[in-house]
């Protein structure tokens, strides 16, 4: 049997951040009451007009710009005919054949190599709305509230050649969205949403295979486990002589496996005509001017910058920049106490971890940048130990406290006072006269068991360093 290589391309939906919808003037929030924000446009009345948001073009051409793309200054909407419960009109406004953005890429990076992943085109699009199936009562409501969202569907070349490099590619689209502040890439709520087209070739064949399309993956790890399970179904079918069939499957996480859905539709099976009621979309080039001069740093870049400058490794640059506010936050704490090493372990250890724990983002913690500077402070010039530090992590991101009022009003500093120390060690010794015969006998790793107490004694607050001579003093 040859030696098969997959094939990748995705296509991505992104949720745009703007306050109304594409064409209307209701509101995008999330979770609202079912229908409550509806009106004649979004839901599909006969005789109404779409009018376009401006603010819906800016940010995909943003998306456009950040991803290298020519952006087309002339660009159409086109009508997609299907019928479905969610789709009121019977037809979704999308862009067919002059897309807003062609031509671009992003780069990814997989276990150290970094490759170059193209764009095919990205274009605006409305969303349609939401099913809500209640098998209990044998009843399927349906939701309009997601209908006419604006959304971008982002389409790569099919370079990705692997479930790994598709990720990668994921998440790097993903942070470039949120750093432009144009989409929250919420996967779980729908904002960042992922197809995933996937065909096996012999390796060294030039010609693609055929392949199959995975629908609406709802997790990263999902969409890596979706692909790999496709391409091994894939090469079963090859290595059994079956042909594969061009088709729309789904992933079953729960078995595993990826089961058949539909036949692939062609273009022509939407009967896709230009919108009669509305103009083409023009940018002009001034605009594109000021929104290049608005674009943040952006993720790659970013990382690139954290190592050369901070001297941080591939994967701490990688952690520290993924989430722009974790980036800017580390940013300032090293501006205010200049230790860039210390200060990422402090962040992505501690910090990230309490974020995780209060299941909440930047904004919901109270401790500021100059903060954790102070505590990082503190711990390197031995006012108190790490342990304590990071035993007080907690209460200063919950509270904004200072670190150095919480060691105040706990009484934490550390003990470095020789003479307080001796009498505690003094005490120790004397409680265990085996352990010190033990010792005095060559079981010197007993240091530990002593120094062990003395932390216990002190609630943790003994200078270790001091400790640790002291009992050789004593013993030696
Ligand atoms: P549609 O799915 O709407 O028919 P396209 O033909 O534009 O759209 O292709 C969609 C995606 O499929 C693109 O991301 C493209 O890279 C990918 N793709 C096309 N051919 C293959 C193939 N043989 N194997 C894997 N992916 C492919
Ligand atoms: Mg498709
Ligand atoms: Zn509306």
């Amino acid at each position: 049997m040859p030696d098969f290589e997959a094939v990748i391309g995705l296509e991505v939906h992104a949720q745009l951040l703007t306050r109304t919808k594409l064409f209307c003037a209701c509101s995008t929030r999330f979770g609202e009451e079912p229908n409550s924000n509806v009106c004649p446009v979004c839901s599909g009345m006969p005789g109404v007009l779409p009018v376009m948001n401006a603010g819906a073009v800016e940010y995909a051409c943003k998306m456009g710009l950040a991803t290298d793309c020519t952006i087309n200054p002339v660009s159409t909407f086109e009508r997609k005919q299907y019928f479905y419960p969610d789709l009121p009109k019977a037809y979704q406004i999308s862009q067919y054949a002059e897309p807003l953005c062609e031509h671009g890429r992003v780069e990814i990076e997989v276990e150290g190599e970094r490759k170059t992943i193209g764009l095919t085109r990205i274009h605006m699009e409305e969303d349609a709305g939401k099913l809500i199936h209640s098998p209990g009562e044998g009843a399927s409501y349906v939701d309009l509230n997601r209908c006419g969202t604006p959304l971008i569907e982002i389409v790569s070349e099919p370079d990705i050649r692997s479930s790994e490099e598709a990720v990668a590619y994921l998440k790097a689209l993903r942070s470039i969205l949120v750093y432009l502040g144009i989409c929250d890439g919420n996967m779980e709520e729908g904002s960042f949403r992922c197809d995933a087209n996937v065909s096996i070739r012999p390796r060294g064949q030039k010609e693609f295979g055929t392949r199959t399309e995975l629908k609406n993956i709802n997790s990263f790890r999902n969409v890596g486990r979706a692909i790999e399970a496709e391409i091994a179904r894939h090469q079963d079918c090859l290595e059994d002589g079956e042909e594969i069939v061009q088709e729309t499957r789904l992933y079953d996480a729960d078995k595993d496996i990826t089961v058949s859905m539909r036949g692939k539709e062609e273009a022509h099976d939407y009967r896709y005509f230009p919108d009669p009621d509305l103009l083409p979309v023009t940018v002009e080039e001034s605009w594109l001017e000021r929104w290049r001069g608005e674009l943040p740093e952006l993720p790659m870049a970013k990382r690139d910058r954290f190592k050369e400058r901070y001297g941080l490794s591939e994967e701490d640059a990688s952690l520290l920049t993924a989430e722009r506010d974790v980036a800017e936050y580390y940013e300032a704490a090293v501006g205010v106490y200049d230790a860039p090493k210390k200060i990422a372990n402090w962040v992505m250890g501690e910090l990230l971890r309490e974020l995780k724990d209060c299941e909440t983002s930047l904004a919901g913690c109270k401790m500021e940048p100059a903060h954790l500077a102070e505590l990082v402070r503190m711990v390197e010039s031995d006012e108190i130990s790490g342990k304590i530090g990071k035993k007080i992590l907690p209460e200063l991101f919950r509270t904004g406290k200072t670190p150095t009022q919480v060691v105040e009003e706990q009484g934490l500093s550390q003990i470095s006072d020789t003479s307080e120390l001796e009498s505690v060690v003094d005490e120790v010794l004397a409680a265990h006269p085996g352990e010190v015969e033990r010792y005095q006998g060559g079981e010197k790793k007993l240091t530990g068991f002593f120094v062990g107490q003395i932390m216990k004694r002190t609630k943790g607050q003994a200078n270790p360093k001091l400790v640790n001579q002291l009992i050789a003093k004593k013993l030696g």
